[in-house]
């Protein structure tokens, strides 16, 4: 079973982001559940999390189809232990918010160095901090993205995501994203059928299958190995539409949300139908 979804809006209140999911043919999605862009977010209503719950239910999904996204403002790396404190208590928070809609994943970059500590003392302080977190949470499980690594960002190694999993305490409550356009930037190659595989054991073999919680579905405009973070439409950009037939037909990847984080959502519908056309 494929969960095929895009990462939809939310305005208005959670529950929304059902509605818009059910609209474009989704049976999975990504949401925020706040704005992305502010530290500071009223908590849920209770009104909101029941119309959610409520809404999940009449149309048929479940947890395992939707990939909360958390707010891009958080570095757990920060290498400022004023702003790390701050960006910790956000993503608590966000979890939390999580437990309350009754949903499993948290979904998160890893964090920048900002070019003041190495890439080993940051990653240090990402599983210090998402240790912390699941100290302060019930069941959440944090799914940490592949990035593109432009800037100082890390996570565009499946070695970085390795050695912060390594870090983990409660091994049941981490997982890893998959973004197609991310790592693709990164320098793994995903266009033919040999380099799928190649990409796809290489990951089995540093992190492990059973670690996949979800894939960002995206092509890319920025060009292969650039570490430059420029998503584009399926088929639209330098990835290609077979990236997405071997996806698609992956057995590995079955039961995870894959999620459209592509830039035109007028075509998701399409977008969703095109995949689900693949999946033979
Ligand atoms: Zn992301
Ligand atoms: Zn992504």
């Amino acid at each position: 079973m494929k969960y095929i979804g895009a990462h939809v809006s939310a305005a208005g209140g959670v529950e929304n982001a059902v509605k818009n999911a059910v609209d474009i043919g989704a049976n999975g999605f990504a949401l925020f559940t706040k704005n992305q862009r502010q530290w500071r977010a009223k908590p849920l209503s209770e009104k909101s999390i029941k119309k959610f719950k409520e809404y999940m239910q009449i149309h048929g999904f479940c947890a395992d189809a939707i990939l909360p996204h958390d707010s891009y403002l958080i570095n757990l790396g920060h290498p400022e232990s004023e702003k790390r404190e701050k960006s910790l208590n956000a993503f608590i928070d966000e979890a939390r918010r999580v437990e309350a809609l009754g949903l499993k994943y948290l979904n998160f970059h890893p964090g920048s160095h900002l070019k003041k500590i190495s890439e080993e003392e940051c990653l240090d302080l990402i599983s210090e901090n998402v240790n912390k977190a699941l100290k302060e949470t019930e069941s959440c499980i944090f799914v940490i993205e592949t990035t593109a690594g432009q800037g100082s960002n890390l996570g565009y190694k499946f070695e970085h995501l390795a050695y912060i999993i390594d870090k983990i305490e409660d091994k049941s409550r981490i997982g890893v994203c998959i973004d197609t356009a991310h790592i693709f930037a990164a320098g793994y190659d995903i266009r033919t059928k040999d380099a799928y595989e190649k990409t796809m054991q290489e990951f089995d073999e540093i992190i492990g299958f059973k670690y996949l919680k979800g894939m960002h579905i995206n092509d890319s405009k920025a060009k292969f190995a650039s570490r430059v973070d420029r998503h584009h439409s399926l088929g639209k950009g330098e990835i290609g539409l077979d990236a997405f037939k071997f996806i698609m037909q992956d057995k590995r990847i079955d039961n995870i949300p894959l999620i459209l984080e592509t830039i035109e959502p007028e075509i998701w519908a399409e977008e969703i139908k095109l995949l689900r056309s693949f999946d033979v």
